[in-house]
């Protein structure tokens, strides 16, 4: 049973909220999946509310949830270090997850949990009207593209409706695995070109909120491999490691501060 907070749609796609602060001000205090009962504060998001960029991760660690705000951990240092290679602050971009209330032990958000914090998030889109979407992780790209494989795709130029799709791995991914964390790097040096191409995108007309995401095209001149049939399943360790399940082995014998640094959806 959930309940909706004042002023919360009764169907995404339905808000009215007229600014980012307002989408804040409901998060911090919404009640809408069970999220809520484990909290110790929402994480609504943080940044320009008229950025270019919109980096979306999976949902909030320890980390996030102590302080109510996104990637403050050890992948949000790294995070915050590849953007300045760029050069990128937190102040020049947005960032906030799929889910805004951390799930009990990091477990992965479950679909209705997904659902029903949906409308923060498609509304901060709308708000925000980003350029360029930056998905972290394998969760949050399959928001966009259910078909995706994040090992195949990561730093690939992609158009999703109006705007330019950019997946890249998990900062936390890349703690883990020195590979991993060279691609992400490499990848990262590529933003400004995803902003150039995001320029040649003449209208930014939204998609419905119900629509359901299709297939991005690729721009630029990084082609993806030919479309294949995908499952969203981790084939590989590195695969799981980049953004699987949270009960995959390799988090083997993490850290109480390890598992409150990293965020959800990417080992
Ligand atoms: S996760 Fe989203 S929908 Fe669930 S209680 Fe938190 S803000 Fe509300």
């Amino acid at each position: 049973m959930t309940t909706s907070p004042p002023g919360s749609p009764s169907t995404p796609g339905s808000t009215d909220w007229s600014s980012i602060d307002e989408i804040a001000g409901v998060v911090r205090t919404c009640t809408n999946c069970r999220l809520h009962s484990g909290r110790t504060n929402a994480v609504p998001g943080d940044g320009s509310p008229v950025a270019s960029i919109l980096i979306i991760g999976e949902g909030p660690g320890f980390n996030e949830d102590q302080q109510g705000l996104p990637f403050v951990g050890r992948s949000g240092k790294l995070l915050d270090e590849l953007l300045a290679e760029v050069p990128l602050s937190r102040k020049g971009v947005f960032i906030t997850n799929v889910v805004k209330c951390r799930p009990p032990d990091n477990r992965d958000p479950l679909p209705d949990e997904v659902a029903a914090c949906r409308p923060y998030l498609e509304r901060q889109m709308e708000l925000i009207n980003p350029k360029v979407i930056v998905t972290l992780g394998r969760h949050s790209y399959l928001r966009f593209y259910p078909d995706g494989k994040i090992s195949r795709d990561h730093g690939k130029i992609l158009r999703w409706n109006d705007r330019i799709l950019f997946p890249l791995y998990h900062p936390a991914a890349g703690l883990r695995n020195p590979a991993i964390k060279r691609d992400l790097r490499e990848d990262v040096l590529r933003l400004p070109e995803a902003l150039r191409e995001s320029l040649k995108i003449k209208s930014a007309t939204l998609p419905e909120a119900d629509e359901v995401p299709g297939r991005p095209e690729p721009v630029g001149v990084h082609q993806p491999t030919a479309p294949q049939a995908q499952t969203s399943q981790a084939n590989s360790p590195e695969e799981a490691n980049a953004g699987g399940s949270l009960s995959e082995p390799v988090i083997g014998n993490e850290t109480t501060e390890e598992k409150g640094d990293r965020q959800l959806g990417f080992f």
